[in-house]
């Protein structure tokens, strides 16, 4: 049996109930281990007492994302350090910059964007002081300020190394990750969707040991369950859509993602893969 590691998703998310019914749904299509992400202070406990539940199905990152760098408040990223110092984690993540929505009320395009950058450099240091690697969201509205950004902000940890999940960029982006960060590039269903070309041929170009694969679950579907609630199990479609681009066999494509991401994540030692 094939077994494919889903290395980001948001399973402490309130669109999931059963996760009994998840956990086996996704080990029938054969992804035996996924890492949710606990993304903001709210969703730290839950996504712990997840792992606890389920060591053998999910690890996990602890982090604040982008999108709630306005609502940080005074300890935050104090109790986070704790948080990963006290329960041991996969990477920090998911972090970044996210140009792509508006400012929140009260805030400036400019400062608001300002303060996703101090706390991303916070977070990268603190991946820096714990030895973890780091998984980075970057969404720009157009062209590649924010990818710049990240990447300029990346460059400058160099022990931390990144994977950019939902990669969807263009493959002088990808080459800059791999040759200069050291990094790799994370791909969710959205590479089964259509007018995808350009990601595809990113991902028949790319060194095979620099790519993992990820759901974003509850998010991005892949064909042909877009639009439908996901689940980790779902990483298969974007594996095996891997697998057809380059024209090679599916196991020993997962064994290769398999291992990358193992390590990548340092995987905890129940973990069943
Ligand atoms: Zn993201």
């Amino acid at each position: 049996m094939r077994m494919i590691i889903d290395t980001l998703c948001h399973i402490a998310s309130s669109k999931f109930s059963d996760m009994e019914q998840l956990i086996s749904d996704s080990k029938e299509l054969g992804v035996t281990h996924a890492i949710t992400q606990g993304t903001h202070r709210k969703d730290w406990q839950p996504t712990l007492e997840l792992v606890r539940a389920y060591p053998e199905f999910l690890s996990s990152c602890l982090g604040v994302h982008p999108t709630d760098a306005h609502a940080l408040q005074d300890g935050d990223l104090a109790e986070l350090a704790a948080l990963c110092q006290e329960y041991p984690q996969a990477a920090i993540g998911e972090v970044g910059l996210d140009y792509y929505w508006p400012a929140p009320e009260g805030w400036s395009e400019e400062s608001y964007r300002a303060r996703q950058r101090g706390l991303l450099e916070a977070q990268f240091e603190l991946a820096a002081q714990l030895g973890l690697n780091i998984s980075l969201h970057s969404r720009d509205r157009s062209g590649s300020v924010c990818f710049d950004d990240v990447f300029a902000i990346a460059r400058n940890f160099p022990k931390v190394r990144p994977v950019f999940h939902c990669f969807i960029g263009t493959m002088d982006q990808a080459e800059s990750i791999f040759n200069t960060l050291d990094g790799y590039i994370s791909i969710t269903g959205v590479v089964t969707f259509k007018k995808m070309d350009a990601l595809h041929q990113v991902l028949i170009n790319s060194p095979l040991n620099r790519i993992m694969t990820e759901t974003d679950a509850p998010y991005l579907s892949p064909e042909p369950y877009r639009g439908q609630l996901n689940i980790p199990g779902r990483a298969r479609f974007v594996l095996d859509k891997i697998a057809d681009l380059r024209g090679m066999d599916r196991e020993q494509l997962a064994a290769i993602t398999t291992a990358t991401a193992k390590q990548f994540f340092r995987l905890n030692p129940k973990a069943a893969i």
